[in-house]
């Protein structure tokens, strides 16, 4: 199938379900997409693929083409790094077995950051927090809805602000592996490593072009040009650096709950004209776009 004419098709490369962070669980979250115009989409849990095979069948009954994602935690130079992973082999056991530590990780993660905001003094704070992941092990958005019911903060944005964002007492680290091996994890498995939201770590041009040189070093071969909440200049930089850079070009909402309209599945900002989409490399056969 050769689709020639953008409107045939809404590719989104990066969301959330309650396998993570998100709001809906996989099933709903594939309906929401395609009645949204959704036409291509990969699920990228934050170290997780445990949302796929829920998210596969609702796919293949609604008629979406589902790419095999999922969003790895890393560190580079000390900063929290997020590289997507698209179109790998769901069944290939070593990223299996390294999807398994990064959720170890995230359970001892879990218990230092409610040792770290103990001073805070809310009652089985661990305990209210993994309620609010459905049982799973709880990322810092859980423990922000934990601290906004308990009344510490106004809102979600207070929370990261105070207490869990960069820097603060609840961003702790040390718990992630390093970049290069979370890309090995992703083209061992025989997919395509992609940077996510390269704009979301606040480094200055120097250092986000020397950890996108690190990053193709170590085997990446894409980064989000189209993320939401960026704006146009910030589009044309990444544009700018994808296309001197030589890389694929990817893009998604990262999208997590309904009811903010900047960050919703499908709205994505057009890419610009002149990159090589990432889609067109992968393995999938049936549908996938080859040509924008
Ligand atoms: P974790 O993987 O547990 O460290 O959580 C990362 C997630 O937290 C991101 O994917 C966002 O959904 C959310 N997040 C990070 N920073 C903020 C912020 N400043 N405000 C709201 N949500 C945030
Ligand atoms: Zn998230
Ligand atoms: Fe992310
Ligand atoms: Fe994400």
């Amino acid at each position: 199938m050769t689709i020639t004419q953008e409107a045939d098709f809404c590719i989104d490369l990066h969301c959330h379900t309650t396998a993570s962070d998100g709001a809906l669980p996989p099933k709903e979250l594939v309906a929401r997409a395609h009645a949204r115009g959704v036409t291509h989409l990969a699920i990228t849990d934050h170290d997780t693929i445990a949302g796929l095979e829920e998210a596969s069948e609702a796919a293949r009954e609604a008629g979406l083409t589902l790419i095999a994602g999922t969003e790895l935690s890393c560190l580079w130079k000390s900063h929290t790094i997020h590289v997507v992973g698209l179109d790998f082999d769901i069944d290939d056991d070593c990223l299996k077995q390294a999807l398994e530590r990064q959720n170890t990780n995230r359970w001892s993660r879990a218990r230092t950051i409610t040792d770290k905001l103990s001073k805070l003094k809310i009652e089985n704070l661990l305990e209210k927090a993994t309620d609010r992941a459905g049982g799973d092990v709880p990322g810092r958005p859980h423990f922000a809805r934990v601290l906004v019911e308990e009344g510490v903060v106004k809102d979600i944005a207070q929370a990261f602000k105070r207490y869990l964002g960069a820097g603060k007492a609840g961003d702790v680290k040390g718990f992630w592996p390093e970049l290069p091996e979370v890309v090995r994890w992703i083209t061992e498995a025989g997919g395509v490593a992609v940077l996510a939201h390269p704009r979301k770590y606040k480094l200055t041009a120097t250092k986000l072009r020397a950890l996108v040189a690190d990053f193709r070093q170590a085997g990446g071969r894409s980064i989000e040009v189209s993320t939401s909440g960026q704006s146009s200049g910030d589009l044309g930089f990444l544009a700018e650096l994808c296309r001197r850079e030589n890389l694929l070009a990817s893009q998604g909402s990262d999208f997590h709950f309904p009811g903010a309209p900047w960050c919703e599945l499908g709205v994505i900002m057009k890419m610009p004209d002149g990159l090589e989409p990432v889609w067109h490399h992968f393995k999938q056969p049936a549908g996938v776009p080859a040509a924008v």
